[in-house]
């Protein structure tokens, strides 16, 4: 427990989260350490940083997931500490363990911990310990019977939901709605967790219908301070991956209260240390939250957050990494507006395909009660290697409607990007639509609605610009030199 200082950070990612972590580090006068692989070597983060070292080729296991070579790359340089960003390294506990036991400071949560929480059967089995509400579901299942044994003895009816117990990101999770699926839903949800997570160990829950995501944000010290940070709600996904998220959430003030606390419990229980999320799958029918993941980790949505507290979430992991007490306590956390995010991923808004290639335009939306997370600048490629987010927007306002206003003003005001397709069309049509607007959404909100959604599709580009000038141009010369010339 002993208090020790960060010298310099090495920060193992790239694109987004690792622009945000040197962000910090920088309003803190702390050096930072990039890493990149060879299609990186031109990146924002590269640039970003006072030293960037090459740690290999394209393939993540290559670079990003070489946790040796990232450990080197620290030593080499001096850095005393690494923070592992969100995706890639950041949830695992061997790669934590190492980082430790090379002498360097991990900024994150404990191995243990880590541990602990990977596995969403035993996160779940520790929630149920500690009075946290969960789906109702059954674990470790090889066969289809186990399945419907467990329907029938229970009284479960369909739908339901197969999960990969090590997923992450959406993957390995399918949605089952009838009896004869049950086989081909459980073949498939293995299949595609023994292929991203390297185990086809799966659980099955009872599908919540028409439910809203909601997460509640911890930061916790070494000295059993957890405070939480407030919620989030993050209902707005395709593939059960977020792309729209805001704070608060427009949960009613005993509820928020009580899933606040009930995450702040649950941490403090599982001896929680840095920051980290516990999200939960609420049933608007019945007015109830159940538990879903700990994500032991700085989340993509946490700008929003610290757009409604004024604090530095990154700056608080600093803190705690160094062994100090939170400099804050749970009263002095006071949200008062109302934030949004949108994810900018280089995707196809109509299929969600990739789309690479080469930024040729970038600009940012600016004015009041912006902020913009940008991973990569104009010029730069958008690699085929990585995760498809390129840029963050984010709005915030004394209200919801306000947010929403400073939202729709980003997006279709300043806002352009060229050369690769991004998903802006859809996230406008999304905050434009009645439904969003009024607050009548769930998680299957884009699945509903997707045919409207493309149909309010509004693309601009440059070739628009260049029409409006020309037509300028055309009016001018024919109506001759104006009085205002
Ligand atoms: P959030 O931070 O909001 O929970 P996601 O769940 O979408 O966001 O995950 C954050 C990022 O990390 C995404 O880019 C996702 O692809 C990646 N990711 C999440 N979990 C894993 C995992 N287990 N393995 C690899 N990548 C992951
Ligand atoms: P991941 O690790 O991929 O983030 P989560 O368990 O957090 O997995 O679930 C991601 C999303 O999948 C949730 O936000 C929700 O939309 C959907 N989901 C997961 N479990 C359920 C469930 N039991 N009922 C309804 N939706 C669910
Ligand atoms: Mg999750």
């Amino acid at each position: 427990m002993s208090q020790r200082s960060i010298r310099k950070v090495l920060v193992a990612n790239r694109g987004v989260p690792a622009v945000r972590i040197m962000h910090t580090c920088r309003d803190r006068k702390i050096p930072t350490t990039a890493v990149y692989s060879t299609p990186d070597r031109l990146a924002y983060h590269v640039f970003m940083a006072d030293t960037a070292i090459h740690i290999g080729e394209a393939p993540p296991v290559e670079s990003y997931l070489n946790g040796d070579r990232i450990i080197e790359a620290a030593l080499s340089s001096d850095s005393n500490a690494i923070h592992p960003g969100w995706g890639f390294l950041a949830e695992n506990a061997d790669f934590a363990q190492k980082v430790i036991d090379a002498g360097l400071i991990w900024i994150g949560p404990t191995p243990e911990v880590i541990n602990l929480m990977g596995d969403k059967i035993r996160a779940k089995e520790i929630a149920r310990q500690s009075n946290v509400p969960t789906v109702p579901g059954v674990e470790n299942v090889t066969s289809a019977e186990q399945i419907s044994d467990w329907m029938r003895d229970q009284g479960v009816t369909f739908p339901i939901m197969i999960k990969a117990a090590s997923g992450g990101g959406g993957k390995g999770m399918v949605k089952v709605d009838k009896l004869d699926q049950i086989a081909g839903a459980l073949a498939q949800a293995r299949s595609e967790a023994k292929k991203s997570f390297g185990d086809d160990t799966v659980l099955v829950e009872k599908y919540i219908e028409h439910g809203r995501h909601i997460e509640v944000q911890i930061i916790a010290d070494e000295h059993r301070h957890v405070i939480h940070l407030f919620e989030r709600e993050c209902t707005l996904q395709r593939r059960n991956q977020k792309i729209i998220e805001e704070a608060p959430s427009t949960l009613e003030n005993d509820l928020r209260q009580e899933i606040c606390v009930t995450a702040a419990r649950l941490m403090r229980r599982i001896g929680y240390t840095s920051a980290g999320t516990v999200e939960f799958i609420f049933d608007p029918s019945t007015q109830s939250f159940y538990f879903l993941e700990v994500n032991t980790r700085l989340q993509v949505e946490h700008g929003i957050t610290e757009l409604i507290t004024g604090l530095d979430i990154v700056s608080l992991m600093l803190d705690v990494a160094e062994g100090k007490p939170l400099p804050i306590k749970q009263l002095d956390v006071v949200p008062n507006r109302w934030a949004l995010e949108v994810r900018l991923n280089a995707e196809d808004p109509k299929t969600f395909g990739p789309s690479f290639g080469t930024i040729t335009r970038l600009r940012a939306p600016l004015g009041p009660n912006v902020r913009v997370l940008q991973g990569a600048t104009e010029g730069e490629d958008i690699p085929p290697y990585y995760d498809s987010l390129f840029m963050l927007l984010m709005a915030s306002g004394t209200d919801r409607a306000d947010a929403l206003r400073v939202m729709d003003r980003a997006i279709t005001g300043d806002l352009r990007v060229e050369g690769i397709k991004t998903l802006a069309p859809l996230l406008l049509s999304i905050i434009r639509h009645r439904k969003f607007i009024t607050g009548d959404f769930s998680t299957k909100f884009i699945e509903q609605h997707m045919p409207e959604l493309v149909s309010g599709f509004l693309e601009r580009t440059s070739e628009d610009e260049m029409l409006r000038v020309a037509r300028y141009v055309a009016e001018i010369s024919a109506l001759g030199p104006q009085s205002w010339m």
